[in-house]
């Protein structure tokens, strides 16, 4: 058990005091050598070997300075480190694969909960179940369940850390054969506020599986995930270029609204980047970047893609059957880019909106303007609204703006951007899929939730987590009935 507030200074100063106080602590050496010798996993404190590394999240232009950085090994270091969040009132970071848009896993002056030494994997293939640890990434849990031909659907990238996409939702390659990652969620190991494990799922703490399903981490660390294996071996899809005509665009989104639901599509509207396989003469012209992946046969694929191929003449036409794995090629870890970013969803793209998408992006100054379309339904859509927390199953279609730039101080420039290009775009009922919120305030959070969902997540929150420890992140504060 570590010391509660040893320090008769600390009391009154303790949770909103800001990064300068909970520095003092850890060079005062209070909390640090107590918390090494109970762990057996790494605490690093601002001055060690790797601190810098170990504060740097995916996200570009975040430069925060934890007091310290715990990787616990198991579940009981978690609840340990949990408990010391708890008892001096720092703020508490939880950090799986360290890709929060808004920077939510790293803390200035607080404590960063790093999963990533959490790594233990058991598939059981004659089951077709896994449970994992929050260590691993969407790509890592992907190649091992490749070897037995299963999958789990997460996203479209493979550094993606299993905890915060999970937590979320998880909506990718799979989904509309499949569901969301929550949809293949069996149960969940759980550290609560109060520092008790607990195992949930649709019979125990039901009310907690709900809530985690959707609610990102406002009701405890998850440990551990269970989820259902899909036999998945060979897809036939990758990637497809096309020009950016409101022609194209329009009738890519119709094509893959009428497509089976074996075939999920992320479309990307960008200029095509100067790679070796792009023709040069289309480098830096606004395209449509297609992936494409379908989970069934690979006759009956082949044939689902015809259409996409004939809407015009590919620029680059990379479809073609492949182990499902392959859909993660190795990220670049080194990339940190700085973007500002709106996620909304539509009810339809047709030529208008796909106007107005070609002349937003072609008068964004960013290094790099993309708006991404992802047709959602099949099977994410059949599942009831009111079953998780995830609560938009009914929206059609999601669409992603970014600006990608490289300077700080332009960021009011491309924030703007984002926010007019988003304001065109908008139809029908104001809607959020949490994982893509950036730093949007506390009105964009509620509408992450639609409905009776936001309610009745507060009330559960009053329940687990009723002082709001766990409140970095898109946060729900709790409510008490
Ligand atoms: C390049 C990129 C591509 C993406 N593509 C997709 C996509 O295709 N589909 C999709 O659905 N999403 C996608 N996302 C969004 C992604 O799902 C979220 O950013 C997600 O939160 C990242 O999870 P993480 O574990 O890597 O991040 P982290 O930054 O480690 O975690 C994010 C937040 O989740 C919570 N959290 C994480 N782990 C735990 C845990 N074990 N217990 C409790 N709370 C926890 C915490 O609040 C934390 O701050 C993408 C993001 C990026 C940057």
């Amino acid at each position: 058990m570590l010391t509660k507030n040893k320090d008769s200074k600390m009391q009154g100063k303790r949770g909103s005091n800001g990064g300068d106080f909970a520095y003092a602590i850890a060079q005062e050496g209070l909390l640090i050598p107590e918390l090494r010798a109970t762990l057996k996993g790494r605490v690093i404190a601002p001055g060690d070997a790797g601190y810098d590394e170990a504060r740097t999240v995916f996200s570009g232009g975040i430069d925060r300075r934890p007091a310290m950085i715990a990787r616990p090994v198991d579940a009981t270091e978690v609840s340990r480190v949990v408990s010391l969040a708890r008892e001096t009132g720092l703020e508490l970071a939880v950090r799986s694969g360290g890709h929060s848009a808004a920077g939510h896993s790293v803390s200035e002056g607080g404590i960063v909960l790093d999963l990533r030494e959490m790594r233990a994997l058991h598939i059981d293939a004659e089951r077709c179940t896994a449970w994992v640890e929050m260590g691993l990434t969407a790509g890592e849990y992907t190649s091992a369940a490749g070897k037995y031909g299963l999958a789990t659907g997460f996203g479209d990238t493979g550094s993606v850390g299993i905890g915060g996409i999970t937590l979320g939702g998880g909506i990718g390659y799979l989904a509309r054969k499949h569901g969301l990652t929550i949809d293949s969620l069996l149960a969940a190991e759980i550290v609560t506020a109060d520092g008790q494990l607990l195992r949930v799922d649709a019979k125990t703490h039901p009310d907690l599986f709900w809530a985690v399903r959707g609610g990102g981490g406002n009701f405890g660390v998850a440990t551990r995930f269970q989820f259902r294996l899909h036999e998945v071996s060979t897809i036939v899809g990758g990637m497809l270029i096309l020009p950016a005509t409101p022609e194209v665009i329009a009738s890519f989104i119709a094509e893959a609204e009428a497509a089976p639901d074996e075939l999920s599509t992320i479309a990307n509207i960008m200029p095509a980047p100067p790679m070796p396989f792009v023709p040069a003469e289309h480098h830096g012209r606004l395209v449509v970047m297609a992936f494409l992946v379908y989970a069934g046969a690979v006759e009956s694929g082949a044939r689902a893609l015809v259409p996409f191929r004939a809407l015009a003449t590919p620029i680059v036409d990379m479809l073609r059957p492949m182990p499902y794995p392959e859909i993660y090629p190795p990220d670049d870890a080194s990339y940190h880019p700085i973007a500002a970013a709106r996620s909304l969803f539509v009810d339809a793209v047709d030529r208008r909106t796909a106007e107005t998408i070609l002349n937003h992006l072609q008068v964004s100054t960013a290094a790099m303007a993309v708006t991404q379309l992802r047709v959602l339904g099949g099977a994410l859509a059949r599942v009831p609204v009111e079953a998780t927390a995830y609560a938009h199953r009914k929206r059609r279609i999601m669409v992603n703006v970014a600006a990608l730039y490289e300077r700080l101080e332009d960021a009011a420039v491309h924030e703007a951007w984002v926010a007019d290009f988003a304001a065109a775009l908008r139809q029908g009922v104001a809607g959020v899929y949490v994982n893509f919120l950036g730093n949007e305030g506390a009105a964009r959070v509620r509408e992450a939730y639609p409905g009776s969902t936001w309610e009745r997540l507060a009330a559960i929150k009053a329940r687990y987590d009723p002082t709001n420890l766990f409140r970095l992140n898109h946060n729900i504060p709790p409510v008490i009935e």
